[in-house]
């Protein structure tokens, strides 16, 4: 419907190293203009494959990926590098993603002539003096002429996002943008990548293990788990009121500065599961202190507890199964 994207990631079997990695299976999730959207879990959970998945870095075994509504397929075709300038990836260590030999400038020139060919020189520049006063480095000549080491890790995050707003996108993909950053500067990069959300209207994912900034920062939040989705709904409700033991227990082991530091945490030292050899049954069964025999013998589907909240786990069998997927419904 116009300003909504649509995303649908579904089933995706990848051959590395000649074993098969369920890396991603199954996922559903959808992206809207104007709202941020988390994807909460731990590292190995899957969640920077479905960003690189929606970024087209990797294509998906099966299922498809829709923009507004359309598919995008893949490889080449138009249709394709249109949607590769609309969607653009933030990654968590943005010293990775710049040529050190080169400045800020001809980093931001190259993106900004790409997506508006036919530009004069003083075009770009004032482009760039413009991107870099929306990412709030100003002014804009003392960060043009700087080689990416000698900036502060803020301000490299900060011209990787001038970056990707050169393409004027719609979409916002940004991994851990904050996770290697000091701690002290991760609310001002949140807040700058909220006001753009809300100024430009983009569709922002935010890909995180922090349960506390997904809180504070998305509108909906979604976690995930051994490559799946098993809970999600509205920000608030799925950090306060968990319904999956998987995210009750990234809660309760999620630093909180409220709590006394000597308050026993629970022990949970076990990583997630394989995903050459993934559990059957529910994923997070090995794990779980409410495993009941149900659980290893049968995968849950989602179970929706209301205002668009739902978790796939028997916990919540009383409760409605979700409507099967259209898509699934007409193959
Ligand atoms: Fe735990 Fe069973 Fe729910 Fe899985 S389905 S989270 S094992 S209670
Ligand atoms: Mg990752």
């Amino acid at each position: 419907v116009g300003v909504t994207k649509h995303f649908a990631v579904r089933r995706r079997l990848r051959d590395r190293r000649r074993r098969v990695v369920h890396a991603v299976e199954n996922v559903d999730l959808a992206l809207y203009a104007g709202q941020v959207t988390a994807v909460i879990g731990e590292s190995g959970s899957g969640k920077s494959t479905v960003a690189r998945l929606l970024a087209q870095l990797y294509q998906p075994t099966s299922g498809e990926i829709r923009l507004r509504g359309k598919a995008v397929r893949a490889p080449g075709g138009r249709r394709l590098r249109a949607y590769v300038g609309q969607v653009q990836l933030i990654l968590q260590d943005p010293f990775g993603s710049f040529n050190p030999v080169h400045t800020i400038a001809y980093h931001l020139g190259r993106v900004l002539r790409i997506h508006r060919p036919g530009q004069s020189s003083a075009q770009v520049e004032q482009a760039m003096a413009d991107l870099l006063a929306e990412v709030r480095l100003t002014p804009a000549a003392q960060f043009t002429a700087k080689y990416p080491h000698e900036l502060s890790g803020g301000q490299r995050q900060r011209i990787s996002i001038a970056r990707a707003l050169a393409a004027d996108p719609a979409v916002l993909l940004a991994d851990e943008p904050v996770s290697m950053l000091d701690v002290s500067i991760r609310l001002g990069v949140l807040n700058l990548l909220a006001r753009l959300v809300a100024e430009r209207n983009l569709a922002l994912l935010y890909i995180t293990h922090d349960i506390a900034s997904a809180r504070y920062f998305a509108d909906t939040a979604t976690v995930m788990y051994a490559g799946q989705l098993v809970e999600g709904g509205p920000a608030e409700t799925v950090t306060q009121r968990a319904a999956h033991p998987y995210t009750q227990l990234l809660i309760a082991s999620a630093p909180d500065p409220d709590r006394d530091a000597a308050a026993p945490r629970p022990a949970d030292k076990a990583s997630p599961p394989s995903l050459i050899d993934p559990p059957a049954g529910c994923r997070f069964h090995p794990r779980c202190p409410f495993a009941m025999p149900k659980c290893s013998a049968e995968a849950p589907p989602r179970f929706d507890l209301g205002d668009g909240h739902w978790a796939r786990c028997w916990l919540h069998e009383q409760a409605q199964p979700q409507q099967a997927q259209p898509q699934q419904a007409h193959p």
